[in-house]
């Protein structure tokens, strides 16, 4: 009695429900919620468009930034981890940091706005990363990303992300900015993920190695700026550069200080 009780019991922690395909199945120990390749510099060695300098800040600020990013466990299934979500990181690590053979063209246009225009990427599969990315946050319990609850935006995201349906453009689209043509800006900064509201919109801020994540989730008050910017049907993406004003605003923003001094 007490023997098969034990055994039961057992047999039930090992199998919950896996928040991606929602099948009872046993979960793996531990899932990242950021890649931990997103740590790099992006586009780093032959893909390099940045000159990347390590700063002194980056030390100082070293202990806080490791909290992000970590793992979680028992929220994904095998399958899930590796090969759905697997498949779009293994993809996204190329794009970002080499390996598959994209376009990229520094651009200053007539208003001085500076961006690098980033050309034949796979729209589904680099669109559906970067919504994964939101999605997991949402998921997450871990204190760094209390801030992320997609509410019923969590569940529509989670049958793209399964069915490989990335949808159109518009829909949850998604600004990078980068601010890493700036030499003096610590660039391994991953910043805890912020929610802005205005009016009846809202949209995540996500600061993650040296790049700013802007995702607009409501229908509402999506600039056209932003819809030209996210990464388009034809895989095209303008990845905006930060001015040293941007970046100080972003830094205020996540952690309350100007790392920049401006
Ligand atoms: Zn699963």
């Amino acid at each position: 009695m007490h023997k098969s009780t034990t055994i039961k019991a057992k047999a039930i922690k090992e199998t919950m429900s896996c928040k991606l395909c929602l099948k009872d199945k046993k979960l793996v120990r531990q899932s990242h919620i950021i890649p931990a390749f997103m740590y790099k510099d992006i586009f780093d060695e032959k893909h390099r468009l940045f000159e990347v300098t390590v700063t002194k800040d980056k030390d100082i600020i070293k202990d806080r930034l490791r909290q992000t990013g970590a793992n979680e466990g028992q929220i994904l299934c095998q399958s899930c981890d590796n090969e759905v979500l697997g498949k779009l990181e293994r993809y996204a690590s190329l794009v970002l940091f080499g390996g598959v053979p994209i376009k990229l063209q520094n651009i200053t246009d007539v208003k001085g706005m500076k961006y690098t225009l980033c050309e034949e990427i796979d729209y589904a599969k680099f669109k559906l990363f970067i919504l994964s990315l939101l999605w997991r946050a949402s998921i997450s319990k871990l204190p760094d990303y209390n801030n992320v609850n997609l509410g019923p935006h969590e569940d529509k995201i989670r049958q793209m992300i399964l069915n490989s349906n990335s949808g159109g453009p518009i829909k949850y689209p998604c600004v990078m900015a980068s601010y890493r043509n700036l030499k003096e800006a610590p660039h391994q900064f991953i910043g805890s993920p912020g929610l802005v509201k205005d009016g009846d919109g809202f949209r995540y801020l996500f600061l993650i190695g040296g790049v700013l994540y802007i995702f607009y989730v409501s229908h509402h008050n999506i600039p056209d700026w932003a819809d030209e910017c996210a990464i388009n049907s034809n895989g095209e993406l303008k990845l905006l550069h930060l001015t040293k004003k941007g970046a100080s605003a972003v830094f205020k923003n996540f952690i309350g200080v100007d790392l920049l001094n401006n």
